[in-house]
């Protein structure tokens, strides 16, 4: 039994920057199902959302927020995060992150401007922010005595009182299974938080990297805890699709600099779907390249550079040249066939303003919150932010709250499993999963769909919940049994919104509703 002041679950920028804020007074684990800098955040490659330009305003920012959400950003927290985004920022550089300088500016930094933005306000690190950052932070997390990182290491359940029949709901830790050593630790603590970022591999493509399976999600599902919005899925258009090639995205800079989108047979599609054609907002791209696959069966489309000039495409986009040329692509002279991929989850955990879920001594951070920043549709570069910022109001709230007196937690129990005898069970499961959702819940919407998905994600529960209840758990096990819960909260959110807002899209309810609402799921069974 180990035993902590605060077990984080999860080494994203959500993780280590809250481990660092707490570990001056506190003693942390980090859990972490690779290595420290296995996440979404050291993918991340735009930069961080924050108002630093003095011919900025905040108002400006939560503006733009709130348009980019559809009418669904809470007000509160679109406020509370954009007015923390300086404080949060120079957090960073005290870190030592070397954002790209500007010596021509006020600020001393670059700040580049994306999409949706009204005015110059990403931070970053050339074209590898996430990287940059999770390195520096990495490097001071490895090296404060107050830290212990667990890498090979994948939570299972969190123990809460109600687990173990107590009158409190609290949180005590958590069931975490050493992957090397293939055994189920359990690890007490004070305070536990979930940063276990997004939920991408619930389906066929995705930007996300592998660990993205929805795991704090459905463990703080399983253990009472409301979650909202799981319906919108933001889905990046243009994901490389080729068999060798896994989560590598076409940036949609090579569309703003004249990229022409095609069906195999080579026609055009974009002008007839948007009169901005390729140049029109990303979820719209992503709606009709999805409306063509699915129309004429195709795999993947086609993004067209070669009427670019070689020197233009290898100087403006060498990254991507160099990638597809190692896969035998040669973007000067065809063109690369993309297909969308999931990338973002607006929905989560709920969360408070100080990162408190419904289970007292439970937090979550980042990807896996649902604070109500996003609404229906992500701004650019607010995540990062939001990991930030969270993070920054949990420790504030850990380092305010009184320990408890922790209960006798029991160990895990193996004394009813074996080993298991089918590994296919497990892999077949999850082919099967990931494909159904791409078909049904993707992109395009329709009750029918969701209907589909719902009764094969029924059969499949009942087949992983008696898998797991007769075999030893192990990593893939693990994470299909919480990818099987993720899909299930998006397919029910997805049936009870009635309307057409932001990224989820209804062919049944193309509309959008004169009210905007959240879609909050409980667990019946666990009534927090
Ligand atoms: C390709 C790409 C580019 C992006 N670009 C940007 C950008 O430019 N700007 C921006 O703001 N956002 C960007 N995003 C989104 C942003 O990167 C993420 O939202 C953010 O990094 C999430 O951080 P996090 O700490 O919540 O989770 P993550 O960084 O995803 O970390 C999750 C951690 O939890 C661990 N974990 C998960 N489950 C378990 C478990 N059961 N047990 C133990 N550990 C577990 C994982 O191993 C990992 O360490 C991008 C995302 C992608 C995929």
């Amino acid at each position: 039994m180990e035993h902590f002041d605060v077990l984080i679950i999860g080494s994203g920028l959500a993780g280590q920057s809250l481990a660092l804020r707490l570990a001056e007074t506190k003693r942390v684990a980090i859990v972490t199902k690779k290595s420290i800098e296995d996440s979404a955040s050291a993918w991340a490659q735009g930069g961080i959302a924050a108002v630093l330009d003095t011919a900025d305003s905040l108002d400006a920012h939560i503006r733009d927020t709130h348009i980019a959400g559809a009418g669904l950003c809470s007000d509160k927290a679109t406020r509370f995060v954009v007015e923390g985004g300086r404080r949060a920022i120079q957090w960073l550089i005290d870190q030592g992150v070397p954002f790209t300088p500007d010596q021509g500016s006020d600020l001393g930094y670059h700040l580049t401007r994306e999409g949706g933005h009204s005015h110059r306000r990403v931070i970053h690190v050339a074209d590898a922010t996430g990287l940059a950052v999770q390195t520096t932070l990495a490097a001071k997390v490895l090296s404060h005595p107050n830290i212990k990182v667990f890498s090979n290491h994948i939570a299972v359940d969190l123990l809460t009182g109600t687990k173990l029949g107590l009158d409190s709901k609290d949180c005590f830790g958590a069931y975490v299974l050493d992957i090397e050593k293939d055994e189920v630790r359990t690890f007490g603590a004070q305070h536990t938080v979930l940063a276990t970022g997004g939920v991408g591999k619930v389906y066929l493509y995705t930007t996300n990297p592998d660990m993205a399976t929805g795991d704090g999600i459905a463990m703080a599902w399983r253990a009472g805890c409301r979650v909202a919005n799981m319906e919108f899925i933001q889905f990046h258009p243009t994901c490389l699709y080729h068999p060798h090639a896994k989560s590598f995205l076409i940036t949609e800079a090579m569309r703003g600099e004249g990229g022409i989108l095609r069906l195999p047979d080579g026609t055009r599609f974009m002008p007839s779907h948007d009169e901005r054609a390729e140049l029109a907002p990303r979820d719209i791209v992503a709606r009709a390249i999805d409306f063509e696959m699915k129309r004429s069966g195709v795999d993947c489309v086609f993004l067209d550079m070669t009427h670019k000039s070689a020197d233009f495409l290898i100087k403006h986009f060498p990254n991507i040249y160099a990638s597809c040329l190692d896969l035998g692509i040669d973007i000067t002279r065809e063109p690369i066939p993309v297909v969308p991929a999931a990338h973002y989850l607006c929905g989560g955990i709920v969360t408070d303003l100080k990162a408190r879920t419904d289970l007292p001594r439970l937090y979550s951070v980042g990807e896996s919150a649902f604070t109500g920043l996003h609404g229906a549709n992500r701004l650019a570069s607010n995540s990062l932010l939001e990991c930030l910022v969270f993070s920054e109001a949990a420790a504030k709230d850990i380092l305010a709250t009184a320990d408890a007196d922790l209960p006798i937690l029991p160990d895990w129990d193996e004394s009813r499993v074996s080993d298991a005898d089918e590994q296919i069970v497990i892999s077949h499961n999850w082919d099967e999963l990931r494909r159904f959702m791409w078909d049904y819940v993707g992109i395009v919407r329709t009750t029918k769909r969701l209907q589909r998905a719902q009764h094969r994600i029924r059969l499949l529960a009942k087949e992983i919940d008696e898998y797991y209840s007769n075999f030893r758990v192990s990593n893939d096990l693990i994470e299909l049994r919480n990818l099987v819960v993720t899909a299930d909260l998006i397919v029910r959110s997805a049936m009870r919104r009635h309307e057409s807002r932001g990224l989820h899209f209804s062919r049944d309810y193309p509309d959008m509703a004169s009210q905007a609402r959240n879609t909050v799921l409980r667990n019946p069974l666990r009534g927090a």
